[in-house]
C-alpha cells in the first residue's frame, strides 16, 4: 500500500498509460523512452485522475481478466473476482459430458462463459435481472466463441424459465432444438425458456445450477472499499438485510429445474457457510458441503439433488 491506500500504484499507472496510448504491455516496454504527445499526456492524466478518485483500473479500462479470459464490464456488471474461479473449477468437475448448466445472476457472464470455453460438449442458460448486464454478457459470449451454446434471458433468478406446457419430443439429433445440445427452447416472443428435457420426468432439467449472487448485507455495503461501494453496481452486491435473500430463492426453487442427480454450486461470503448450508439442507438437498478458496476462506457451497 502507498500512502493513499493504493496496493499497486506503479502497475496501475503503467496499465493506464498503456491504455491511454493504445499500446500493448510489450510495446510499452519497447518504447518506454519515447516522448508522449501533449494530447496523449492529457488523456493519461485524465485516466490517472479517475484512478485517484477510487475507480478501479479494470473499470477505467472497461474489462477484467477472469479464468484467463478478458471480460468486458459495464455500469451494470460486477467486476469478476479471482475468488470466483473456484466456482468455475468446481463446475467443470461437476458437469457431466454433454451437460447443461444454468447460471443465475450472470453479470458479465464470466462463470458460464469460462465453463463453456473449457467444455465444448456443454451448453447453458444464464439469467440476470439487468438487461444492461446481459448486453455485456452477450458480447463476452460472442467474443469468446460460445454464444451458440449459451442463451441469456432477462429476469429475476428463475423467473424467465417457464415450464413448457406442451413439451415437444425429446431432442434427437438434428433440427428439433434451436441450439446445439440444449434441452430447452427459447420463446422469443416472451423471452422465456421452455424447458423440454430429455424424455421428461426426472431426466428433465439442468445438470448443474451455479450462481455467485449478491451476498453482502445491505448495511455492510457502506463500509466496503470505495472501489467496490462507489463503482460496483448495488444490485450486484446487495443480498438484503442479512445478505442471504438470494440463497433463500435459489434453495427453494433450484430442485424444480434440476435433473435428478444434479447439483447446485453457489459462491458465498466467508462467514455465510453455516447459514447457506442450512438453507440447502432444509430445502431437501443432500451432500451439502462447504469448500474453501485459496485464502482458506469458505467460498462455495455444493448441494446434490437426488
Ligand atoms: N456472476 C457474476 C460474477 O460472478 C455476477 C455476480 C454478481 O453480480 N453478484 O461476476
Amino acid at each position: 500500500m502507498d500512502r493513499q491506500g493504493f496496493a499497486s500504484p506503479a502497475l496501475d499507472a503503467k496499465l493506464l498509460a498503456g491504455y491511454g496510448l493504445g499500446l500493448t504491455a510489450l510495446d510499452m516496454a519497447l518504447r518506454e523512452n519515447e516522448p508522449v504527445e501533449a494530447g496523449a499526456a492529457e488523456r493519461i492524466a485524465g485516466l490517472m485522475q479517475r484512478r485517484l478518485s477510487g475507480e478501479s483500473v479494470a473499470r477505467i479500462i472497461g474489462e477484467r481478466e477472469f479464468y484467463g479470459l478478458a471480460f468486458a464490464l459495464n455500469g451494470a456488471t460486477l467486476e469478476p473476482r479471482p475468488e470466483t474461479e473456484l466456482l468455475v473449477d468446481m463446475a467443470l468437475d461437476a458437469l457431466p459430458q454433454g451437460g447443461q448448466l444454468l447460471d443465475l445472476g450472470t453479470g458479465t457472464g464470466c462463470i458460464p462463459i469460462a465453463v463453456l470455453v473449457n467444455r465444448a460438449d456443454a451448453s447453458g442458460v444464464a439469467t440476470d435481472l439487468s438487461a444492461e448486464a446481459l448486453v455485456a454478457a452477450q458480447g463476452n459470449a460472442e467474443r469468446h466463441g460460445v454464444a451458440e451454446r449459451l442463451v441469456f434471458l432477462q429476469g429475476s433468478w428463475f423467473e424467465p424459465l417457464i415450464e413448457n406446457p406442451h413439451p415437444s419430443p425429446p431432442h434427437k439429433g438434428e433440427g428439433t432444438a434451436p441450439r446445439v445440445g440444449l434441452v430447452a427452447e427459447i420463446d422469443h416472443q416472451t423471452n422465456s425458456l421452455l424447458l423440454v428435457g430429455r424424455g421428461g420426468g426426472s431426466d428433465a432439467g439442468f445438470d448443474l445450477i451455479v450462481s455467485n449472487p449478491p451476498y453482502i448485507n445491505s448495511a455492510v455495503i457502506e463500509t466496503l472499499a470505495d472501489e467496490v461501494k462507489s463503482f460496483d453496481p448495488r444490485l450486484a452486491l446487495d443480498g438484503g438485510p442479512d445478505g442471504l435473500a438470494p440463497y433463500r430463492v435459489i434453495a427453494a426453487q433450484a430442485r424444480n429445474w434440476l435433473k435428478r442427480g444434479g447439483r447446485v454450486l453457489v459462491e458465498i461470503g466467508y462467514d455465510q457457510g453455516e447459514a447457506v448450508t442450512g438453507l440447502f439442507e432444509a430445502a431437501g438437498f443432500t451432500d451439502v458441503t462447504l469448500h474453501k478458496d485459496l485464502n482458506g476462506l469458505d467460498r462455495v457451497v455444493s448441494a446434490h439433488h437426488v
